[in-house]
């Protein structure tokens, strides 16, 4: 259990693992922007109404309540509404939600958030009251703040939709990637994505990142489920597709098929560069670079190859000029053939100390060390060795 005090309120959220593991999720269909959008024909006009603390709006019964019991040094208690965290969360809300719009013509839903739409104002209006007659009438809160109302655009659940049709948000371009074909993309046959969705709804973590994702993080790390909160620094990247999660295009692989990734990552026996270049392309999980070096470091096969490859020879690029942008240039093309490495050594030289430089390791995730001895030194053995003049 986690207790988080602001002034004037303290949000309780409790870590329901054994819960988790006791609880079916219900098969109910997570919606898509994309499928709902054959349901707008002509659509011009749109209100997305937002759900106040979503899920807390949700009472359980008497039963469930006492699966929601929690310690504190003031004794037990229990949630009398749904939780944060618990797995088949979402899935109860959507289908909440759902019956609770249910012969609303004009009105869709995804999670907590609501659509109303018309093909012009009149029309949209009315549609809106008659939602709004039926949200009040069943006691839901909606947050005044965050309701969009009678716009000719919209930004709901990460896409755009205008008069013309559905636009990528450029507030969330990122998750416009997201779509179905996405993962049909992933070197994985249709069967494998269904023992990853499995493995997702079992894993000891993913269940309730997915419901932070689809609610929204908090503004404050400590308000975040703990076991979520590994995920805290790369939240932005985050996203769930058809029951998936995923960082940026790379999907993130459920605790139990990790050791199984491992294998395939390091199949072909590349050794521990290539095969770490080979998983950052298309999976995600924390301390994976960790794993595969432990992993690999093991192996006899790669241990082997990588001493009989012995026969190290210098690249030598010739450069127009000693910029960063020049060198930055010039060193893709040298990963491109021989795979980004974990560290690079250089000397002093301005084009190396620069802003520009610095992005550049951050973002191809390299060590950057200057070493200005080592390679003086290594410099004068190779011009020795390949007797260059300069
Ligand atoms: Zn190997």
């Amino acid at each position: 259990m986690v207790t988080v005090v602001k002034p004037h309120k303290t949000r309780i959220c409790i870590d329901p693992k054994d819960l988790n593991r006791a609880v079916k999720r219900e098969h109910y269909p997570m919606r898509t922007v994309e499928e709902i959008m054959p349901h707008l024909p002509g659509a011009k006009i749109f209100t997305v109404l937002d759900a106040e603390s979503g899920f807390w709006q949700i009472k359980l019964d008497q039963e469930s309540s006492k699966l929601c019991t929690f310690n504190t040094p003031y004794g037990r208690y229990r949630f009398t509404r749904l939780p944060f965290g618990v797995k088949s969360a979402p899935e109860v809300f959507q289908r909440t939600m759902s019956q609770l719009l249910e012969g609303l013509t004009g009105a869709e839903c995804i999670v907590d958030d609501v659509l109303v739409w018309g093909i012009d104002v009149p029309q949209h209006d009315e549609r809106l009251y008659a939602v709004l007659n039926r949200i009040q009438s069943s006691g839901l809160k909606l947050n005044r703040s965050k309701c969009k109302l009678r716009m000719t655009e919209v930004s709901y659940v990460g896409h755009l939709l205008t008069k013309d049709g559905l636009k990528p948000d450029p507030e969330k371009f990122d998750e416009t990637e997201f779509d179905v074909n996405f993962i049909s993309q992933l070197p994985l046959t249709s069967s494998r994505v269904e023992t990853f969705k499995l493995a997702t709804a079992d894993d000891p973590q993913l269940p309730q990142l997915k419901s932070v994702i689809l609610i929204g993080w908090s503004l404050d790390r400590k308000d975040v489920p703990a076991c979520v909160q590994d995920f805290w620094n790369i939240r932005d990247e985050l996203a769930v597709v058809g029951d998936l999660v995923f960082k940026g295009n790379k999907l993130v692989v459920p605790r139990a098929l990790q050791a199984e990734m491992l294998e395939k990552i390091h199949e072909a026996h590349l050794g521990i560069t290539k095969c770490k270049q080979r998983a950052r392309d298309v999976l995600f999980w924390i301390g994976m670079n960790k794993h595969i070096e432990d992993f690999v470091s093991q192996c006899t096969i790669c241990n082997e190859n990588k001493k009989s490859r012995g026969g190290r020879y210098p690249e030598i690029v010739k450069l127009t000029d000693w910029s960063s942008k020049t060198t930055i240039t010039a060193l893709k093309s040298v990963f491109a053939r021989h795979g980004i490495p974990d560290e690079i050594m250089t000397d002093n030289g301005p084009q190396f100390s620069s802003t520009e430089f610095r992005r550049f390791s951050q973002a191809w995730e390299f060590t950057h060390r200057h070493q200005a001895q080592r390679i003086h030194n290594r410099m004068v053995k190779l011009k020795d060795q390949y007797r260059l003049s300069r």
